[in-house]
């Protein structure tokens, strides 16, 4: 009998034989990209055993690379593409405004005013808000504006949470938590900086109790560090625990906004923060998304008017800050939703299935996984235990490279997802039961051959 180390070692021999004959353009493109970019892509993301495919076409649900070859994509722009690609929905949206305004004006316009009411009726936490140019962005306004607000510095944050490339935040996105997350930044950009494990009430209250915390920022369903959802518990402690002692709580919605509610994780979660920060969807799947939002009288700290001097108010702005065609394509993407709740329903649905399958499939294999996640965010763990944090997503798995392989199985399966070694699925609300039933077939049968 072979056992799973070898038998992975013949499927990656085999699914990589094919993987090659399949990409040939492919191969090609990357050849010419090395010499371009650092190691070759435009992200390093987006790069993947042995190279990546290249997409020359995109819509719905799927993707198509240059050697004609299509994927369902789980990946969808980043999770950004809550519509599918091409949505004809956002395109009309923006065309609507690049005939009236072009690309950008550099003034206010009704369509900003338009959109933030929107926002500000949708969201639980938003009373004012301001525009960014991606959810970094965002993230590091806010952090801005919580230190100008409580006159204190530290930042407590999660290990395994991802908020974006901003300094004071690049800290503890993986083990070991303690080190910065980059080379480059300095100790000093992120002495700050407490990191704490996720859904662990005791060790957010040892980090809050001396009161000189500013926020803790966290995102309500871990992304990039797991597809991991908060406990009941945990976000509804924070709440009480950041208002005990003084700090803000401001959820990173990047990811949840639109896609688990219309009003994000804080609906579902019926949890109101101090802050949200945005991107991804809120800019309908167009570039330059991203925003910040909260209450009333912490966004106030913006305002000019009222803080004449300079250092008495948090300062934000930007060239593409509002700009039309963001907001465009983020505004007929919501408009759409809210017409269109039902859509919630459907397809939490629809994924609380497709991950109770894959525990299945799991469970009568005998191949120790497990598949997390709320909503349309699905990730697959082959871990000892079910994670509830990023330290048992990453330390605790019984194997490592099962991940890539896994990843390299499932495409040239016609399955597309990124990054190959984590495997953290991000479908579209318009992904319906044949996608579903599609990455379903595809792990069982990878996992048989596993088994
Ligand atoms: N927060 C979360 C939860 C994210 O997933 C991301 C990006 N993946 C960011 C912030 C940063 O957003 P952006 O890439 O637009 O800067």
């Amino acid at each position: 009998m072979m056992d799973v180390n070898e038998k992975l070692t013949k499927i990656e021999k085999a699914v990589l034989e094919e993987y090659l004959k399949k990409t040939s353009s492919s191969k090609r493109l990357y050849e010419r990209a090395v010499n371009v970019f650092p190691a070759g892509v435009t992200y390093h993301l987006r790069w993947f055993h042995p190279y990546p495919f290249y997409v020359s076409r995109a819509e719905g649900p799927y993707v198509w690379d240059v050697d004609g070859n299509m994927y369902v994509d789980f990946w969808m722009g980043h999770g950004s593409q809550l519509l599918g690609h091409k949505s004809k929905i956002v395109l009309k949206g923006v065309s609507k405004y690049l005939e009236e305004l072009g690309s950008h004006v550099g003034y206010e316009h009704r369509l900003a005013v338009e959109y933030a009411e929107f926002l500000s009726e949708t969201i639980p936490c938003v009373e004012e808000l301001r525009f960014t140019n991606s959810g970094t962005e965002a993230a590091m306004y806010a952090i801005r504006l919580a230190r100008a607000y409580t006159g204190k510095l530290k930042i407590v944050k999660v290990n395994g949470g991802w908020h974006g490339g901003y300094d004071t935040l690049h800290v503890g996105t993986a083990p070991p938590y303690s080190e910065p997350g980059s080379a480059g930044l300095p100790y000093d950009t992120v002495k700050y900086t407490v990191t704490v494990p996720f859904n662990d009430l005791e060790t957010l209250e040892e980090a809050l109790r001396s009161r000189d915390v500013a926020a803790f920022i966290v995102e309500p369903v871990l992304g990039a560090g797991g597809i991991i959802e908060a406990r009941k518990e945990y976000l509804k402690g924070a709440r009480e625990l950041t208002e005990r002692y003084d700090s803000l709580l401001i959820f990173d919605e990047v990811i949840t906004m639109f896609r688990l509610a219309l009003g994000g994780a804080q609906e579902v979660y019926n949890v109101v923060p101090d802050i949200a920060i945005l991107g991804k969807a809120i800019g309908g799947g167009f570039p330059g998304s991203g925003a910040f939002g909260g209450i009333r009288e912490i966004m106030e700290k913006i305002n000019h008017i009222k803080y004449t001097e300079p250092q008495m108010r948090s300062a934000h702005g930007g060239t593409f800050t509002g700009n039309p065609v963001t907001l465009a394509a983020g505004y007929a993407m919501a408009s759409y939703l809210k017409e269109n709740r039902w859509i919630y329903e459907k397809t939490n649905e629809l994924w609380n299935n497709v991950r109770r399958e894959i525990q299945k499939t799991c469970c009568s294999s005998g191949i120790k996984c497990y598949a997390t996640g709320l909503g349309s965010m699905l990730g697959i763990h082959f871990t000892n235990t079910r994670p509830w944090r990023n330290e048992e997503a990453v330390l605790g798995r019984w194997c490592d490279r099962i991940y890539e392989i896994m990843h390299l199985y499932f495409r040239v399966n016609g399955v597309i997802y990124l990054p190959e070694n984590e495997a953290l699925l991000l479908p579209s609300l318009i992904h319906g039961d044949s996608e579903a039933k599609k990455l379903i077939e595809t792990f069982s049968k990878f996992i048989s051959e596993v088994a």
